[in-house]
């Protein structure tokens, strides 16, 4: 049980009838499970795709039982891109979860963009001051991508 069991996701609250529109804020067309809203969602996709990109990696993911086996069984040490993955999937469901409230309750969006934009400073500003070995080639596209600045 994580704490995003425990979301309360719009199909969670229309079974205990709050409320009766349970569609997803972002595309309208699917119902709001936790599923849909952090991960399969064109939204969510989009933004776990350009994580994965930014550090050099393919986003395969299509279920939360996928994404922790796959978080479990490579997020191990410290390696700079380990250290990257979690600060940035944290962000993007930091944020996702923000825009969503921010959509439903003040009216106001933002996009995917920008979304993005907000993940990577989480990043960046997580991670300005660690030392970062730029000899090793993984590390420099890392720092690149994430413009993360040398030091
Ligand atoms: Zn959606």
């Amino acid at each position: 049980m994580t704490l995003l069991d425990r979301l309360p996701t719009k199909v969670r609250l229309h079974r205990i009838e709050l409320i009766n529109d349970c569609h997803c804020v972002f595309c309208n067309a699917q119902l709001e499970t936790r599923e849909h809203l952090f991960l399969q969602c064109p939204m969510a996709e989009q933004l776990w795709n350009s994580v994965f990109f930014h550090s050099g990696l393919q986003f395969t993911i299509t279920s939360w039982d996928d994404f922790f086996v796959w978080a479990s069984s490579t997020w191990k040490g410290k390696s700079l891109l380990t250290s990257i993955m979690k600060l940035a999937l944290n962000a993007l469901i930091y944020f996702l979860w923000e825009e969503r409230n921010k959509r439903i309750f003040k009216g106001c969006s933002r996009n995917v963009q920008e979304l993005f934009l907000a993940i990577k400073d989480v990043v960046r500003f997580q991670l300005r001051d660690r030392k970062i070995n730029r000899n090793d080639i993984a590390n420099s596209s890392l720092c690149k991508h994430w413009d993360i600045s040398c030091s």
